[in-house]
């Protein structure tokens, strides 16, 4: 059974509109999605993400959670026969506050696998409110709990392993110890890419303030330089059919361009198509 992957709403938040894509609405509010992937049709379910803890929580940073009822961890997986309990691996593009809210809701035998990099930057006191109290101090629970964490070493290894078919990269982008989750589908290779995009549309589609050609603009929350967010961006363009970030609708990428828009499972028919933008003939 080929690999598929289901895509999990946990909600969205309410936050300014430049925090997402840099200096663009300044002021202005904007709704976005929270989005967990669930990988089926391997040896056991795999997670990708938990979402924010709470409302209540999202208030430290200024911003609005709108989770409800069915955003619920439990029933988004339910709607896919799956309990916590099944869950074999959690695995986290980065410890921000809207991506590891959750893992308190997992037993200790289902394991959550970091970049041992992010965990380092979650509790170096840089950028400190993103990564919230409890969240960082279960990890710190399972840190101590045999098997209820695992370790990555992205930089060092380049990519590693979950299972065939899934495995981990390094972001390069986003936070430091961000990473990429690679999932090899029945129609090529799904990029779950956390927060290394946050706009499609303003970003890369047609990205705002940008005069060259192909150049995609940059998020307003990233911890290294504008060069290495625009690379990371392009690598990802290059190199994948899908990308999924979490806070947007993933996208079908043909030659470095976004075609198609999705919904509800990667692969999967093709929500929205966007019309390419080719140089004008002479
Ligand atoms: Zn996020």
């Amino acid at each position: 059974m080929a690999l598929e992957i289901k895509i999990l709403d946990y909600g969205d938040i309410e936050l300014e509109n430049s925090f997402l894509v840099l200096g663009h609405n300044c002021g202005r509010t904007r709704r976005v999605p929270v989005y967990g992937f669930l990988i089926l049709g391997g040896p056991w379910p795999i997670l990708v993400d938990t979402g924010y803890r709470d409302n209540a929580i999202m208030e430290s940073l200024g911003m609005r959670g709108l989770q409800f009822h069915e955003n619920m961890i439990e029933n988004q997986l339910a709607r896919f026969d799956v309990k916590p309990g099944d869950v074999r691996y959690i695995l986290h593009t980065h410890l921000h506050i809207d991506h590891a809210g959750k893992d308190d809701h997992f037993p200790m035998n289902t394991t959550s696998v970091i970049n041992r990099r992010e965990l380092e930057c979650s509790v170096s006191g840089l950028m400190h409110p993103q990564y919230p109290k409890p969240d960082i101090q279960h990890l710190i629970e399972r840190l101590h709990t045999k098997d209820a964490l695992r370790f990555l070493d992205l930089e060092l290894t380049d990519g590693e392993e979950i299972c065939p078919g899934v495995w981990c990269e390094p972001a390069n982008a986003h936070t430091e110890g961000s990473m990429n989750v690679v999932v090899e589908t029945a129609d090529g290779l799904a990029n779950i890419c956390g927060d290394v995009i946050y706009d499609f549309q303003d970003q890369i589609i047609d990205p705002v303030y940008q005069v060259s050609d192909l150049e995609p603009h940059v998020t307003g929350n990233h911890a290294g330089s504008k060069r290495q967010e625009k690379a990371a961006i392009k690598k990802l363009l290059n190199n994948y059919r899908y990308l999924c970030p979490i806070h947007d609708k993933p996208a079908l990428i043909e030659n470095q361009k976004v075609i198609g828009r999705l919904e509800g499972q990667i692969p999967g028919p093709i929500s929205q198509s966007v019309p390419k933008r080719d140089w004008f003939p002479v």
